[in-house]
């Protein structure tokens, strides 16, 4: 870890059952990597590809960019009307992303979401919900109709089953488009989810999957729509996520990374934060002095010193 930063920053509001995020920063010939798997990713061979992503990063191998912004859309959590219209209208995003699903919540409450987002958004805005695989089949066939009407149209929806096959099924008994985002966790799940015909577009990470290069790949492979999506990186590794994005030879659809607001703190002087709904694809510039201020405690630098022992462990048996 020569040269390496680890660093620690709380989050705006707890999400995926987080308050701190935590990661490395990685020195390259070319700059800085982020590596940061998250802190249940306890297996070193599913943390490894996260490493290579880093990597790819500080090397400075990325493709080359087709494009020169990304569009990004605004998440909205499982909040009231009034506030659902106030973050998009703030957000200045024309595709808003709206959480469904929050256990407690009735159908009602969700629809009453979905109308104040498309009121926000108006008529041309692009509406899509997650609902991070908590329904069942028949739940999902449903509830669709109601919610798609209540948001006057969807783009799609995101992971309304946790498995791939009810993906599937789904896939084939609505008329919303189904993007598979948790059921792309690691290398071979994309084709997995090709192969099945479980989804219409897939939310590919670069972290989790290898990098850029191999996300490019993996999209190439699978011939499906792209959504690049965050693992609440800070800006440098969403950086990487834009260069993906920027990279994809079609990008039909807005990213999902405009996350960086959700830590309080960041590693660059300029954070990567969406402007008129769009992120600048550039690379950010590592602020030193930042990285002090938001250095790990050295028991947790510890942590971070040994789990990439573990990963580099893995990584030369794996070689043998
Ligand atoms: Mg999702």
């Amino acid at each position: 870890m020569n040269g390496a930063r680890v660093w620690s920053i709380p989050m705006r509001t707890r999400f995926r059952g987080i308050t701190v995020r935590e990661g490395v920063l990685i020195r390259g010939a070319a700059g800085w990597g982020e590596w940061s798997p998250f802190l249940d990713y306890t297996d070193p061979a599913v943390a490894e590809p996260w490493l290579r992503c880093a990597e790819e990063a500080a090397a400075g191998n990325w493709p080359a960019p087709l494009r020169d912004r990304v569009p990004v859309n605004v998440t909205v959590p499982a909040v009231g009307p009034e506030q659902a219209h106030a973050i998009v209208t703030r957000s200045g995003c024309t595709t808003a992303k709206v959480k469904v699903a929050e256990p407690g919540q009735t159908l009602a409450e969700e629809e009453a979401r979905l109308e104040a987002v498309r009121d926000a958004l108006g008529a041309a805005g692009r509406i899509r919900i997650d609902v991070n695989g908590l329904w069942s089949v028949d739940e999902a066939v449903a509830r669709l109709p109601v919610l798609e009407r209540a948001a006057g149209g969807l783009e799609y929806v995101e992971q309304p089953c946790a498995a791939v096959e009810d993906l599937a099924t789904v896939r084939r008994r609505v008329a919303v488009p189904v993007a598979a985002d948790e059921s792309i966790r690691r290398a071979a799940d994309p084709y997995r989810v090709r192969d099945l015909e479980a989804a219409d577009v897939a939310v590919l990470k670069v972290q989790p999957l290898g990098g850029v290069r191999a996300c490019l790949r993996i999209a190439e492979d699978i011939g499906l729509p792209v959504v690049v999506s965050s693992a609440l990186e800070t800006s440098v590794g969403i950086a990487a996520g834009l260069a993906l994005a920027a990279a994809l030879p079609e990008l039909p659809y807005a990213c999902g990374l405009a996350t960086v607001a959700l830590l309080t703190a960041d590693v660059v002087s300029e954070p990567l934060l969406p402007v008129d709904g769009e992120l600048p694809v550039r690379a950010p510039t590592v602020d030193e002095r930042a990285l002090d201020t938001l250095a790990a405690t050295p028991d947790r630098v510890a942590h971070w010193e040994a789990r990439i022992a573990e990963v580099l462990r893995v990584r030369e048996t794996s070689r043998l």
